[in-house]
């Protein structure tokens, strides 16, 4: 899978993809990330690539030429499933769109800036808009770093442990179960004993009733 993300700043997201899963995903040859700025792409002398809003009002808007030419080139060498722009009134993130875009092959993802981009692109050039929650951010390119990330964990492989990615919350519309690690005893604070029986049957069906317990009291939206 190839990521392709068109930001002005990309340096807001090196370090997310340079450590833990994510960088092992992307040595073991799993996932391609490139970034690519507009500003590369303008044909203006100042190297602009955004302009003040027809209609007067504050902030600046990301202009569509630079954003169309760096689209157009990405499209004219391979063939990509989304293009996708951040942005805080897109359909919210959810777990099954991470599951539908993870096995879904190649995605641009465009991160905005200021006001955000000239209209014409979402109209002309996006596929899918996504939000990653009822909040505006500075830029595009935390919620692009959450999109990548949530997906690249779900890419088979990436996670060593091939069960572990499907049994987080939200996999199977309920939240995961309690999580204990040794000591056994802190502070005479004890791991529930079923955990330590090694009745690997017990132990499934008290997970299971944790999780239904937690999603209950927790997300009742999701539990109903
Ligand atoms: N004027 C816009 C907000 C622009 S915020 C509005 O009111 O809707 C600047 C950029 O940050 C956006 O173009 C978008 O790419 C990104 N952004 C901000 N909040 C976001 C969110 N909740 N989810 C995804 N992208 C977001």
């Amino acid at each position: 899978m190839r990521l392709d993300i068109i930001t002005l700043f990309p340096e807001l997201l090196e370090s997310p993809f340079n450590v833990s899963i994510v960088k092992r995903a992307k040595e073991s040859g799993l996932v391609e990330i490139f970034f690519h700025n507009p500003r590369d792409f303008s044909s203006n002398k100042y190297k602009q690539v955004d302009d003040y809003q027809y209609g007067g009002g504050a902030g600046m808007v990301m202009m569509i030429e630079p954003i169309k030419k760096c689209i157009d080139l990405l499209k004219n060498k391979r063939s990509y499933k989304e293009v996708i722009y951040m942005t805080p009134d897109g359909n919210i993130l959810t777990q099954k769109i991470a599951n539908k875009l993870s096995i879904d092959g190649n995605l641009i993802i465009l991160c905005g800036h200021y006001k955000g981009v000239d209209q014409r692109v979402r109209d002309e050039l996006i596929t899918m808009e996504i939000s990653i929650g009822d909040y505006v951010l500075s830029g595009g390119e935390l919620p692009a770093a959450v999109l990548c990330d949530t997906i690249i964990r779900l890419i088979p492989g990436v996670i060593g442990d091939e069960t572990s990615a499907l049994t987080d919350s939200f996999q199977d519309d309920m939240l995961a179960p309690p999580v204990y690690t040794r000591p056994a005893n802190f502070e005479n604070l004890e791991v529930p004993k079923v955990l330590l029986s090694g009745n690997k049957a017990k132990i499934e069906e008290w997970r299971e009733e944790k999780a239904l317990e937690r999603t209950k009291k927790l997300r009742p939206d999701i539990f109903n």
